[in-house]
């Protein structure tokens, strides 16, 4: 691989690289860099005049890869600890519930990048796995996913009785259900 000239025309920052190419080539790299070809024989300033006479094109390439990269950074869930915030906050609001069943203890919250599951239970190790993702979940969805996982403290299965219980803490629960975006 030939070593790339780092050059600027028409307010456009482009590296350029000689190849065995017939004809100047302008692109856009997947990291949002600006990538020009060219043949040996076509001097840096000619090339600087193609970079110049496309910066309309190069422009409105650039604006769409940021629009691009913004859309999936939304769609990315927050930083973990961002995420062990929020959930700590809903989890102690739902804790008062529970406190003796859990011996006056609060359970141990946990983040991971979980993509089958919204969360799980541990019982014995008194723990709630809550996926990274869920963050982005309404918040009444996010409630319903921690009421659900303190309900395995009391029974670990999903029979009557588990059920039973988490609409005694949130009646509306099949509604709250049914906002949660089935994961990916
Ligand atoms: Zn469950």
């Amino acid at each position: 691989m030939e070593k790339a000239e780092l050059r600027r025309a028409g307010g456009v920052d482009y590296a350029l690289t000689r190849k065995r190419v017939k004809n100047l080539n302008l692109r856009l790299a997947p990291d949002g860099s600006v990538r020009v070809s060219a043949p040996r024989g076509v001097s840096a300033a000619a090339v600087d005049a193609f970079v110049a006479a496309h910066a309309g094109w190069v422009q409105k390439a650039l604006a769409r890869h940021k629009a691009a990269e913004a859309a999936r950074a939304a769609l990315a869930p927050p930083e973990k600890d961002q995420c062990l915030a929020l959930f700590k906050e809903v989890s102690d609001g739902v804790y008062p519930r529970f406190e003796k069943v859990l011996g006056g203890q609060k359970p141990v919250i946990k983040v991971r990048d979980m993509r089958t599951r919204w969360g799980s239970c541990h019982p014995a190790r008194r723990q709630i796995t809550l996926a990274a993702r869920l963050a982005l979940q309404p918040p009444e969805a996010i409630e319903y996913v921690v009421v659900h996982e303190y309900c395995h403290f009391v029974h670990p299965d999903h029979q009557a009785g588990f059920w039973a219980l988490v609409a005694s803490i949130l009646p509306d629960y099949k509604a709250r259900r049914a906002l949660l975006r089935s994961p990916r």
